[in-house]
């Protein structure tokens, strides 16, 4: 059975104590999704490290795209494990952590993060929140924790547990409640990864306060050529040309199948799920399109995914992947 036919969790608003944290840390352990406080709003939590957690996030959200999820630490030298830190993230750290600052940064080559947390980007967005529920869980989850916001997709974001279930309740098996966010506004999104600092959301830590550690910061958007990261197509694009719905394939083509009655024929085939099943195939998506893109092959054809649940946030993906290159 698919987890979108499975049924739906009851849910549970849970008070902070010991118990309720080993509770919460063995769903997380588990691959389940665990709902938190942070100071700027509810998070929607999962182990970062898990792709099968990783891609349910976007399926408790119901997000039509992969957007890079940020990924919350116990401190900065959990953070460093995965990412490049150079000197602003340091002293951004230094002053603003913990607290609501997400930063940008690339990839440790040996970082353990699911691809799917940086939707296939060379970068990853790292942050230790301030807030002593979402501290605490991190350390009874001994891991990072993927946490976007904990609402529906295109909704507003929860403060409070009982705007959590009012979203997503009956898709999250436990919300811890920590009553109302402090900052309530999400933080403040701050690109390192490049020349520049470059602001890419406004939040809870001020463009002037970052200015005051940083000397002079710039800010994404109108009138801006940094592009949000959503519309990088090329970051997101394998080296080889990919051709979608393919119903043939050719014997110079590496393929990325569907279900299990893969095309034969083809130079390398991978399997996004031998099953059929939406959430195994999400949480392959980003190693089987690296692990395919081949140097002396022609192309990358693709059999089509159902467009429904998060098939419509693979096919968004696959899309822009196919994109023409500038
Ligand atoms: P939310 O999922 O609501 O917490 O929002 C996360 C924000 O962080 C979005 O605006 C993302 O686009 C941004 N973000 C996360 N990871 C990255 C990344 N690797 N590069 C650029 N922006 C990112
Ligand atoms: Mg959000």
């Amino acid at each position: 059975m698919s987890r979108e036919q499975a049924k739906p969790h009851a849910s549970r608003i849970l008070a902070p104590t010991p118990e309720t944290y080993r509770a919460a840390a063995d769903l997380l352990q588990a691959g389940e999704v665990v709902a938190f406080p942070t100071e700027t709003v509810y998070g929607l939590g999962a182990d970062a490290t898990n792709d099968r957690a990783a891609a349910r996030i976007f399926e408790t959200k119901g997000r039509p795209s992969f957007n890079p999820l940020i990924v919350h630490f116990e401190h900065l030298e959990a953070a460093a494990r995965e990412v490049e830190v150079n000197p602003w993230a340091e002293a951004l750290a230094k002053a603003f952590w913990p607290g609501p600052l997400t930063m940008v940064l690339p990839r440790r080559d040996d970082s353990r993060i699911s691809l799917l947390c940086s939707a296939g980007l060379p970068t990853l967005a790292v942050r230790v929140p301030r807030h002593e529920i979402g501290q605490s869980l991190l350390r009874a989850a001994q891991r990072p924790l993927a946490a976007p916001s904990a609402n529906a997709s295109g909704k507003i974001s929860p403060t409070s547990a009982a705007h959590v279930a009012a979203s997503l309740g009956d898709r999250v098996p436990m919300i811890l409640d920590g009553g109302d966010c402090e900052v309530g506004l999400e933080s403040t999104v701050i690109d390192l990864s490049g020349s520049q600092p470059v602001i890419l959301r406004p939040g809870g830590i001020t463009r002037s306060q970052l200015e005051s550690v940083l000397g002079s910061v710039e800010e994404a958007g109108a009138g801006s050529d940094i592009k949000s990261p959503g519309m990088m197509t090329s970051h997101y694009a394998p080296s080889l040309p990919i051709r979608l719905g393919a119903t043939d394939v050719e014997a110079n083509e590496a393929l990325l199948a569907f279900g299990p009655d893969p095309i034969k024929g083809a130079a390398i085939t991978e399997n996004l799920s031998p099953n059929g099943d939406l959430a195994e195939a999400a949480a392959n998506l980003f190693n089987l399109l690296h692990s395919l893109d081949r140097e002396k092959l022609a192309g990358i054809a693709v059999m089509p995914v159902p467009q429904k649940g998060l098939g419509i946030a693979i096919n968004d993906r696959l899309v822009r992947a196919a994109a023409p290159r500038d």
